[in-house]
């Protein structure tokens, strides 16, 4: 049976010519990048290596990037450094946000640390930056907002540029979890007012387990992991040089192919949402679906049936992955927090499909003949 995944926002295959730039690192070169002899130099100028390029395509300065293993600790990182070292005792987020940020905020105010407002969202949604204004005008002492870029569960796009604007006017600090966004748009953090941002290569045809923090160069957090001095003291221990090597080719490529690729996924999105509507109407979108919306994510409502409620274990059998919302370790579906959020509804269910280069639009054309069959 062919597989169609389409669990792209959840993470890429790896890209053949990423692979190949990672294996004499797993290989050949696996000296110590700390280490004084010339055999660890060669490791460690390939991290540097790496840093200069990630910076440059992402209108950064090197001393501005950091390798991490993840999105999740890149935002754990920075939203901790916020609190802990720029005196952040307010944070202003959403209920739409990943658990590697709702989670952390959660922590944080359950000791006490922070209070936390949380904005009100759309129906369409996206966040209401009015509500946004009105908090941070409220806000007594150091703030911290963090909202993220895309949302990997329904693809709406936030305008960070404005964001970061409002932040600035009211003297708040900005994260940004852009894990669904680098890789798949342009970026020039030199003209974008925000503080940290974060990456994933996972997620755009990388390496699981290489990510990025952004910390602007104006603002000085202590380490989140405390050990040797790597990554300028700010990230201890010895560095994983085949990611960080498989992280900044995987953006190379994907910058270099952002136009072609971008367009050809957003064609394939397109001609789901025209399929859809035309053949099963039942079916609704989550999400500012055809407005400000990631061109890889899209989100159905599906009414809730005896049959539909097999709907995600039916697509697996016909060798289709898609997802449910947010998945625990243990893979069990725990439903959408983002849905339950913005478009609470009982009688309805949602499912995610997500897209990349890779997919053909025969695999959209088999989808839709399944969901015909199981809804
Ligand atoms: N933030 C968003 C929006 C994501 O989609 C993910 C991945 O699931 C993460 C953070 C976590 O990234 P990682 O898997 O690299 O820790």
């Amino acid at each position: 049976m062919e597989r169609i995944y389409l669990d792209n926002a959840a993470t890429t295959a790896i890209d053949p010519e990423v692979l190949e730039a990672m294996l004499p690192y797993l290989q050949e070169h696996y000296g110590n990048p700390s280490s004084i002899y010339s055999y660890g130099r060669e490791t460690r100028l390939a991290i540097e290596q790496a840093r200069k390029s990630t910076a440059r395509l992402l209108g950064a300065h090197p001393a501005e990037i950091f390798f991490t293993s993840g999105g999740t600790e890149s935002s754990n990182t920075a939203i901790l450094g916020a609190v802990r070292d720029l005196g952040c005792k307010h944070i202003i987020t959403s209920q739409l946000e990943h658990h590697a940020t709702l989670h952390t905020v959660e922590h944080l105010a359950l000791r006490k640390e922070i209070s936390v407002s949380l904005l009100n969202v759309h129906t369409d949604g996206h966040v209401d930056l009015m509500d946004l204004e009105n908090q941070l005008k409220g806000s007594g002492g150091k703030t911290l907002v963090s909202l993220m870029h895309a949302n990997n569960e329904i693809g709406n796009i936030t305008d960070i540029h404005r964001v970061g604007d409002l932040c600035k006017q009211y003297g708040a600090y900005f994260h940004s979890d852009t894990v669904q966004t680098v890789g798949h748009f342009p970026f020039n953090l030199r003209e974008t007012p925000v503080h940290f941002i974060t990456g994933s290569a996972h997620k755009f045809h990388g390496p699981k387990g290489a990510g990025l923090l952004y910390i602007n160069e104006n603002v000085r957090i202590s380490p989140f992991i405390h050990g040797g001095g790597q990554e300028r003291n700010m990230r201890a221990g010895t560095e994983n040089v085949y990611g960080i090597v498989g992280f900044a080719k995987a953006l190379e490529m994907a910058t270099t192919n952002l136009e072609t690729d971008s367009s050809y996924i957003q064609s394939l999105k397109s001609y789901m949402i025209q399929q859809i509507k035309s053949r099963i109407p039942v079916i609704s979108f989550n999400g500012d679906t055809e407005g400000r919306s990631n061109y890889t994510v899209l989100n159905l409502s599906i009414p809730k049936s005896e049959k539909s409620e097999m709907l995600l274990m039916n697509l697996d059998m016909a060798g289709i992955c898609a997802s449910g919302g947010s998945a625990c370790t243990s893979g069990a579906q725990t439903g959408s927090h983002v849905i339950r959020a913005f478009k609470p509804d009982p009688n309805r269910i949602p499912v995610r499909f997500s897209f990349c280069k890779y997919n053909q639009r025969r695999e959209v054309d088999q989808v839709i003949e399944r969901l015909l069959e199981f809804i």
